[in-house]
């Protein structure tokens, strides 16, 4: 389509969007901390924000903690951030499961770490799996024929540090041999920075590993899935035209807040490089980008 370059945001740009919405919703990493520093300037910004009266939502698509480990984080890093603020995609696999009424005597079986297990048990859905499952060996001698639970109805893939051939063996049968049951990505994110030295394998190889052996695709629950969205909305009494979505991922954050009618704004304090965003390859265009969310602190000065 004819869609114009993404542009740098200027002083009357980012008025513009302060003056037109009421809420701004931040990715996590790389746009509020960076592994586990707090990015320059965001404490103040987040302070003038909510001085401005604006309603402030934290979305991340990392699934290795729940919405409680991510208050913890947020305290720990200084930020003062309430629990009602909080999105994370291991909530959002929970949520979705009560959504659509799992049924009460069905399991989920997880693919991940503590953060789905937690959410999980807050909503009352029985799982298996997960780091339970973290030693798990399979002796591979003739006749071995792993068994799996009959009343897995829903298989839970989250980032999984400690994935192995058992529990992709269990996910697998699990999908393949228990009519109707489903296959839940908390996100398909390609990679991640888990270090700052180089980019690490994200949970789209996870998903991708089970994809792989059931040919089937899994329903995405993380950005940029519309489910959150709504979620947040419908809490805080919010039309869509009233929201700006802050991201620093192109194919998960921006795409969300397009594919939600939202404002967006990307920061390249994070995964994205100006020359990926301007480059012809790339599609998704942001209404405007910053170097980092403190960017936004000039507004306050004038
Ligand atoms: N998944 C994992 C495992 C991560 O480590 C990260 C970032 O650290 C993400 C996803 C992306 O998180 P966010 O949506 O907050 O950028
Ligand atoms: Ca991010």
């Amino acid at each position: 389509g004819a869609s114009t370059k993404p542009q740098r945001a200027t002083a009357e740009g980012k008025k513009a969007i302060l003056d037109k919405v009421d809420c701004f919703i931040f990715d996590c990493d790389g746009v509020i901390w960076r592994g586990d520093s707090v990015i320059d300037g965001v404490p103040e910004t987040l302070d003038m924000l909510r001085g401005m009266g604006k309603q402030l939502v934290f979305v991340t698509n990392n699934s290795t903690k729940s919405r409680a480990g991510y208050l913890n984080k947020f305290t720990s890093l200084g930020l003062n951030v309430a629990a009602e603020e909080i999105y994370s995609s291991s909530y959002a696999a929970a949520a979705y499961l009560e959504s659509i009424q799992f049924p009460k005597d069905k399991k989920v079986y997880v693919v991940g770490e503590v953060g789905i297990q937690e959410e999980l048990d807050l909503k009352g859905i029985s799982h298996l799996g997960g780091p339970a499952d973290a030693d798990k060996r399979v002796e591979l001698t003739p006749g071995m024929l792993l068994e799996h639970d009959h009343d897995v109805g829903a298989v839970v893939v989250g980032f999984d540090r400690n994935i192995n051939y058992y529990k992709i063996q269990m996910a697998t049968l699990c999908i393949r041999e228990n009519p109707g049951c489903m296959f839940i990505a908390t996100n398909t994110d390609a990679v991640t920075h888990l270090t700052d030295a180089q980019e690490w394998a994200g949970n789209g190889s996870m998903v991708g590993a089970i994809r792989g052996s059931t040919k089937r695709e899994p329903t995405v629950v993380g950005k940029p899935a519309e489910f959150m969205l709504a979620n947040i909305a419908d809490k805080f009494g919010l039309r869509r035209e009233q929201i700006c979505m802050v991201g620093d991922r192109l194919d998960t954050d921006i795409l969300f807040g397009k594919n939600g009618g939202l404002t967006t704004m990307l920061c390249l304090s994070g995964v994205t490089t100006e020359e990926q965003l301007l480059s012809p390859e790339n599609s998704i265009h942001p209404d405007c980008y910053m170097d980092s969310l403190a960017a936004l602190l000039e507004v306050k000065k004038e």
